[in-house]
């Protein structure tokens, strides 16, 4: 088949490389100059373990697989990472009582190692952290994202698939058995296959092809997450996460591969895209840190990047699943559609473009 995968972020790559594996000739088009520059180039860069997701989610099941073919793929490929593992804590004992949970789901859910512990433990790891219990979780680790989306597009070049960058898909439609895409500048090519791949860009994508049904299109809903660097020596080595909070994982303490530690996401609601980050922020940065790390010391933080959500759920409704709309839901041959890749979508994506790529034979 001639597939066309729109958006060359992670999602998008892993779904044109596992289309190129299966023999399909492969085009991505891109509106960007450049691989990785929506979403895929502003996360925390970590491998989730896959606990928090309710049983039998789209989420749960791709992030558990997808976390354990992303670790045979950077090892495979030497992409950067590490298997630094992460303490999930809880500073009372209401929180203690929701890392159980989570710990209980996470079982459920496959994930491995999982394991409760108490302050003193907790300490002996982390010197620094103050909490009465945390869930360790060794499987979660950190990547260079980058450095994983060249090694997805090396691959797909490899097998004779390609990128067109500045090149923005304006809509498509079905034609003689085919889907007739436009572009921007007016060209017009048919494929057999096309997957929108699109991130924040995937509504406005799916309301433009015109016998997907519009009322089959879910809302957007961002939520930027704001970064704080931290400029002083790090002292942590394992990702430290407070308790889970509505729409986000809580504002916690990522390491790079360098070592280098920062703070965020946070969850802030927005209307439109904004990429600023108001160093305001930082006081209920400092406020929430400090419930697990006392000792964040004062004028230690600096304003960093954002990214956002393309969240499916407002602030007030049950988080909403990754949502991967097929031939078998919808009814058109060859058409997927992919809303709401948020968080763990970078963890997810070997095992996402599998399913996807199932979808595109059925
Ligand atoms: C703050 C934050 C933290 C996160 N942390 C993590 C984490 O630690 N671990 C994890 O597993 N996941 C994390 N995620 C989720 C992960 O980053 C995303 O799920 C993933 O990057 C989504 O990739 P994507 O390819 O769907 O989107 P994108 O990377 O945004 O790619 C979409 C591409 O489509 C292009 N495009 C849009 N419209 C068109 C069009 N009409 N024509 C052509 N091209 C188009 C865009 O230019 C863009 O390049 C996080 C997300 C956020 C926001």
């Amino acid at each position: 088949m001639q597939v066309l995968v729109i958006g060359a972020g992670v999602v998008g790559l892993a779904v044109a490389r596992a289309a190129a594996r299966k023999g399909h000739e492969v085009i991505v088009a891109e509106a960007a100059s450049a691989i990785g520059t929506g979403i895929s180039s502003r996360n925390s860069e970590v491998i989730h373990g896959g606990m928090y997701y309710p049983s039998g989610s789209v989420r749960a099941r791709h992030c558990v697989r997808g976390r354990r073919m992303l670790y045979e793929f950077c090892a495979s490929h030497r992409v950067p990472h590490k298997k630094c593992g992460k303490l999930i804590v809880a500073a009372n004992a209401a929180e203690l009582a929701k890392i159980e949970a989570i710990a209980v789901q996470g079982r459920r859910n496959d994930v491995e190692g999982l394991e409760m512990i108490g302050g003193n433990a907790a300490r002996a790891l982390e010197p620094e952290l103050s909490c009465i219990g945390a869930l360790h979780s060794p499987q979660t680790g950190i990547i260079d994202g980058h450095a994983f989306m060249l090694a997805l597009r090396g691959e797909l070049e490899d097998r004779g698939g390609a990128i067109a960058f500045n090149t923005k898909v304006e809509g498509a439609a079905r034609k003689d058995g085919r889907w007739q895409v436009k572009f921007g500048g007016g060209d017009e090519f048919a494929f057999d296959a096309v997957v929108n791949c699109a991130g924040l860009g995937a509504q406005a994508l799916a309301r433009a092809m015109a016998d997907y049904p519009a009322t089959r299109v879910p809302r957007l809903i961002m939520a930027k997450g704001n970064y704080f660097s931290f400029t002083g020596r790090p002292v942590f080595k394992r990702l430290i996460y407070p308790t889970p909070v509505v729409a986000g994982l809580g504002v916690h303490i990522t390491i790079d591969l360098a070592g280098r530690m920062r703070f965020g996401p946070d969850v802030e609601w927005i209307e439109r895209e904004d990429y600023t980050v108001d160093p305001r922020r930082a006081v209920s940065f400092y406020e929430r840190i400090r419930t697990y790390w006392p000792g964040l010391p004062d004028g230690s933080l600096a304003p960093d990047y954002c990214g956002i959500r393309p969240k499916l759920s407002g602030p007030k409704e049950a988080q909403a699943d990754f949502l991967i709309d097929a031939p078998a839901q919808h009814g058109l041959p060859g058409l997927v559609q992919m809303f709401g890749i948020e968080s763990p979508g970078l963890t997810s994506s070997l095992s996402l473009a599998e399913d996807v790529v199932d979808h595109l034979d059925s």
